[in-house]
């Protein structure tokens, strides 16, 4: 049974209640949980004793024009999807209990949050890494898992727990895609039947990029010129960006060199927003 712990004094008195020997594992999400969250579930049960999940939808980082309200909710079948894949414990707390009248701190990375979804979406990430701080501060584990889908997510989070010495192992899990490539999201519902047959060039296009690398080419204008014009074969793609970035700092190259680089796109459909991304080179 997984255990539902609907307020933070009921998730402080379990997480006291933890044998001292049980490495505890978490993953933070919103809900709606699909195919990628659970393979964040199975890489903390395969790394920890004892995995706790959370659903919040964070208000702090939606701008005042995006989908806060809309957000898509099917708690019973979130509960039922952590049941069968054996998490343990559910983080589930209200706007109020987590931001109680009168809250006037927050937390903000100032670098690698600023370019790509930090440039179009400003207040995004401050809201993030603040909700995130908290639920560390609340569920202290010893490990959390975060998905590479969100890259500069994973790259905000891990700038902030060295930069302010918070103690979690910080790991990524892979990116979990539709047949067709799609990277799964929560936001895919949204998705007109026309919108959603044009998605996967956006996977395509990070396809292609990377095969243009491997094919010698390292200039990174020339690279995202590539991408975009993939993305231009459909009228219904708005890109928003389509970017080759330094794979840890984010920053801006001119060429991909030793180190690799992070590909990274965010594009509209509709009103939908969808990123994805692909890491060439490096380590990678
Ligand atoms: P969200 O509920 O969208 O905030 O996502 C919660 C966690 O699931 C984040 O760490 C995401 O990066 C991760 N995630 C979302 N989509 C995917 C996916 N397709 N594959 C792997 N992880 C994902």
């Amino acid at each position: 049974m997984t255990l539902i712990l609907r307020d933070k004094a009921s998730l402080r008195a379990w997480r006291a209640a933890l044998p001292g020997g049980q490495r505890l594992g978490f993953v933070p999400t919103m809900g709606a949980l699909h195919d990628g969250h659970m393979s964040l579930m199975a890489q903390s049960r395969a790394e920890a004793d004892v995995t706790i999940a959370s659903i919040f939808v964070n208000p702090l980082q939606f701008g005042p024009n995006e989908d806060l309200s809309r957000y898509p909710r099917p708690i019973e079948a979130d509960i039922a999807k952590l049941e069968a894949a054996g998490v343990d414990a559910l983080f589930l707390p209200s706007v109020e209990d987590m931001y109680p009248a009168g809250a006037s701190t927050l937390v903000e990375e100032t670098l690698v949050s600023g370019p790509l979804c930090g440039a179009e979406r400003p207040g995004h990430f401050r809201g993030v890494t603040t909700v995130v701080l908290k639920l560390f501060n609340l569920v202290q584990p010893h490990v959390a898992i975060f998905g590479q889908k969100d890259a500069q997510q994973c790259a905000v989070i891990e700038r902030m727990v060295r930069d302010l010495d918070v103690p979690v192992d910080i790991r990524r899990g892979a990116i979990v895609r539709e047949a067709d490539g799609l990277a799964l999201s929560s936001r895919n519902v949204y998705l007109s039947p026309d919108d959603r047959a044009a998605a996967p060039l956006i996977h395509q296009s990070l396809k292609a990029v990377a095969a243009a690398y491997e094919g010698g080419e390292t200039d990174t204008a020339r690279l995202s010129a590539i991408g975009m014009a993939i993305l231009a074969q459909s009228e219904r793609i708005s890109p928003q960006y389509w970017e080759v970035r330094d794979p840890e700092s984010l920053g801006a190259i001119t060429t991909v060199g030793a180190r690799g680089a992070l590909l990274a796109v965010a594009a509209k459909l509709g009103t939908t927003r969808l990123i994805d991304n692909l890491v060439i080179g490096g380590q990678g």
